[in-house]
C-alpha cells in the first residue's frame, strides 16, 4: 500500500529563493552582503526586482523570476511544488499593504505544505543560514500527493 508521506531531501547545496518587499529590500541586500560567502555555495533565485538588486549590489548570481506583484511569488511557489526551491528568505513588510497580498499568503502556505524552511525576518534568516544543517543534506517528510490524489479520486462522490 502506498504511504501517506514520502521522504524528500534538501541537498547540501540548497535552492534558495530571495524575496523582499520594497520597504525591506535594503535590509535583504545587506543580509546578502553579510552572508555572501555562504550564499555563494548555493543556487539562488528571487523575484525580479529583488534578484536584480542583489546581483547588482553583491555580484551574486540570482536567477530572476517575474516581479512579485506580477506573479513572481506564484512562480516561486510553483518551484516549491516542483521540488526546485527548498529554502526561502522572504522579508515581507508588515507595515505596508501590498496589492499581491493573496500571492504572499499563497507562498507562505505552500512553503508550509512542503515543509520548506522560510524566514520572514532577519533574525530567522540569521539562525537559518548559520545552522549546521546548511552544510548537510536534510531528509524531511512531505505529504504523498500521488496517494492523496488516488485516495480522493476514489472516495469523493462521482
Ligand atoms: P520584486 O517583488 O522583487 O519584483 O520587487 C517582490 C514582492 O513584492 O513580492
Amino acid at each position: 500500500m502506498e504511504k501517506d508521506f514520502i521522504t524528500l531531501t534538501i541537498g547540501v547545496q540548497k535552492n534558495i529563493a530571495l524575496i523582499a518587499h520594497d520597504g525591506k529590500k535594503s535590509e535583504l541586500i545587506q543580509w546578502c552582503k553579510d552572508n555572501e560567502e555562504i550564499l555563494r555555495c548555493h543556487f539562488l533565485c528571487g523575484t525580479g526586482t529583488t534578484a536584480r538588486m542583489i546581483t547588482e549590489s553583491t555580484g551574486l548570481p540570482v536567477k530572476g523570476y517575474n516581479s512579485g506583484p506580477l506573479g513572481g511569488d506564484q512562480q516561486i511557489g510553483a518551484k516549491i511544488v516542483e521540488g526546485k526551491v527548498d529554502f526561502v528568505v522572504f522579508f515581507s513588510d508588515p507595515l505596508t499593504a501590498a496589492p499581491h497580498d493573496p500571492d504572499v499568503k499563497a507562498l507562505l502556505r505552500i512553503a508550509q505544505v512542503y515543509d520548506i524552511p522560510i524566514a520572514n525576518n532577519r533574525a530567522t534568516a540569521d539562525f537559518m543560514i548559520h545552522s549546521s544543517l546548511m552544510n548537510e543534506s536534510y531528509d524531511h517528510r512531505v505529504i504523498n500527493f500521488s496517494k492523496s490524489v488516488a485516495d480522493r479520486a476514489h472516495t469523493l462522490p462521482h
